[in-house]
């Protein structure tokens, strides 16, 4: 790492260029030049609090009390691509700290969903984060807002991991400069958090899935945002690294206060880790509230035409799909 240390402009230079041209609109909200040095701020446990103590309650009543804002404000939420409404009315509040899982068929609007809250999509309707509406957060602010997880993030293959997490400094690096001591702290942080530090030299295709998976992890870690978009963080996954890249989201959302929206296939999984479920169905929510409430044998068999027997887990219900 002492070699970023040494060479820091040529290092951004590098991340910069392999940066530029990016086919997917995901990895828009994560490069936009920036200004300061916010990311750098230590753990942001202050705020983790009010969602924990209203997790689970199925109210969607998050960051009510004392004034605080909801992390996600989403309200009558409309978006249409290519002329067609692929997301049909959606209201969702996340509170400060809290992890809410967005479940649903193939197809149903859920990647949709979380690039327009993610501010990476034209909508109608509203959208506020920490109480303002991301239309009136430019590019930086919201970059250091809200980190969008795309579900294959398309990399430069010969991108080592050290650069590629240090895009996630974008934001924090003026326009025309180069990157900060800051920003490189930053970077060295989210790779010992998300144990990578061994990675660093490496190239993107040279690890693992579940590696790689990390290290998009450590890129929203380094962008200093509160608010964390997931989509599909495990699809490509055995189960023993969804088990260890869920984990590793779940203690960083309770050291640094991180809010959670992802998309997840696997609903036994998806019902453990998430304080509150939202099930989409044809863009519109069909079932909001606790994993319990929307993991039901009625409610999955209506909407993914499935027979599944549902199991009362250690941590909420357990889908077992059962051949009818
Ligand atoms: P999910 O993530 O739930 O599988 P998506 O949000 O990716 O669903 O897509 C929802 C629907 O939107 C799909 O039917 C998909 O074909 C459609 N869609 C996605 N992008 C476009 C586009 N650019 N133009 C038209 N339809 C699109
Ligand atoms: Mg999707």
């Amino acid at each position: 790492m002492s070699r970023h240390g040494e060479q820091p402009g040529a290092e951004h230079a590098r991340a910069q260029q392999a940066g530029v041209g990016q086919p997917d609109a995901e990895h828009a909200g994560a490069q936009q030049p920036g200004a300061d040095q916010v990311g750098a701020r230590p753990a942001g446990a202050e705020q983790a609090g009010a969602g924990r103590s209203g997790a689970g309650c199925g109210t969607g009543d998050a960051g009510a009390g004392l004034g605080t804002p909801p992390a996600i404000a989403v309200s009558g939420l409309r978006v249409r691509l290519g002329g067609v409404l692929i997301v049909d009315g959606v209201d969702l509040d996340v509170a400060r700290g809290e992890w809410v899982t967005i479940i649903g068929p193939n197809g149903a609007g859920k990647s949709t969903a979380l690039r327009a809250i993610g501010g990476l999509l034209p909508f109608d309707g509203s959208i506020a984060l920490d109480g303002v509406p991301v239309s009136r957060l430019h590019r930086r602010e919201r970059a250091k807002t809200v980190a969008t997880v795309a579900q294959s993030p398309v990399v430069p293959p010969a991108m080592r991991v050290f650069d590629y997490v240090l895009l996630g400094r974008t934001p924090y690096v003026p326009p025309l400069g180069r990157e900060s001591a800051a920003d490189l702290f930053a970077v060295g942080e989210a790779l010992a958090a998300l144990d990578l530090v061994q990675f660093a030299e490496r190239r993107l295709d040279t690890l693992s899935g579940g590696e790689r998976q990390r290290v998009f992890l450590a890129r929203a870690l380094a962008q200093g945002a509160r608010i964390v978009l997931l989509d599909e963080p495990t699809s490509a996954l055995d189960i023993g690294h969804q088990q260890e890249v869920l984990e590793l989201v779940d203690r960083l959302r309770a050291e640094r206060g991180l809010t959670v929206v992802a998309t997840m296939h696997d609903l036994s999984t998806a019902g453990e880790y998430a304080d509150r479920m939202m099930l989409l169905a044809g863009g519109r929510v069909v079932a909001a509230g606790a994993p319990r409430e929307v993991l039901t044998e009625a409610v999955l068999a209506e909407h993914y035409r499935v027979r599944v027997r549902v199991i009362e887990g250690d941590r909420g219900p357990l889908v077992v799909p059962v051949r009818s």
